[in-house]
């Protein structure tokens, strides 16, 4: 995976396919045509054909919030990788602290989600990220690197070129308190570190690594020039066409 800098928003619950038509128009305009950064946004399923067609060509990639490891089968309400691709899906967030927090995600299920979308041809997003309990604790490197390690258990060197790390701290998604960025480079550099020893060197320095928390326009300058931070996943301010275009123009005024 390419250290370009990404700006990938997710939109969780939020936009069925009216709205998400309208904000996907809407971030043409603002957007299209980019070439600087790469850009991406996950709508929730039932919205990914109609934001795929209308972001067909503009430089802005589509998404999925999660993928089902079976391909096929008596598994109501869940949706396959293969799926995904039909749809327009290009890439797919694995292990989002919602899916942790909510819906009993562990990291052996987001590993097998990887795999699985690994197998349908995208590229997954494995999002990790410590609570405020266990940073207090001073557990925020340990359970995030077991979070790396079950996450990306079976995992290649080649294959791990498919893969996009976000760091996102839970006590930092959708609260308005975002990590400093020297707290988010500590942990990106982190990261990095267990990637190296876990994969070798280049990998370490090929890996890119996004950060996730309360990122707004205001306050992408000063993460995304920390040196092991390669991007942002957006989760609020990506529900708005102007605010993450604030972002991605934040990311390009950096040259990276
Ligand atoms: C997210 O959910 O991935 C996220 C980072 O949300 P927010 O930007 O709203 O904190």
């Amino acid at each position: 995976m390419s250290r370009r800098l990404l700006i990938a928003g997710n939109w969780k619950l939020n936009r069925g396919p009216g709205a998400a038509t309208e904000l996907a128009n809407a971030l043409k305009r603002e957007l299209a045509g980019t070439t600087a950064v790469d850009l991406a946004v996950a709508p929730p399923f039932v919205a990914i054909p109609e934001v795929a067609q209308k972001l067909q060509h503009s430089g802005i990639a589509v998404g999925a919030q999660n993928v089902y490891w079976e391909t096929s089968g008596a598994f109501t309400g869940e949706i396959s990788g293969e799926m995904l691709r039909d749809a327009g899906c290009t890439f797919v967030l694995i292990g989002h602290s919602e899916r942790r927090q909510l819906f009993g995600e562990t990291n052996s299920t987001a590993n097998r989600r990887l795999h699985a979308a690994l197998s349908a041809g995208l590229e997954p997003m494995l999002c990790v990220g410590e609570t405020l309990a266990e940073r207090d604790a001073d557990q925020a490197q340990s359970i995030v690197w077991s979070q790396l390690e079950g996450g990306l258990a079976g995992v290649d060197s080649a294959a791990l070129e498919r893969i996009t790390l976000a760091y996102e701290p839970v006590w930092a998604i959708g609260t308005g308190r975002v990590a400093t960025p020297a707290q988010a480079q500590d942990m990106h550099a982190s990261i990095r570190t267990w990637v190296s020893e876990r994969f070798g060197a280049g990998c370490g320095r090929a890996t890119r690594i996004l950060y996730g928390g309360s990122v707004k326009p205001a306050n992408t300058a000063g993460l995304l020039s920390q040196k092991d931070i390669d991007g942002a996943l957006v989760g609020g301010a990506a529900l708005n066409a102007e605010s993450f275009g604030g972002i991605a123009k934040a990311a390009i005024a950096l040259g990276r």
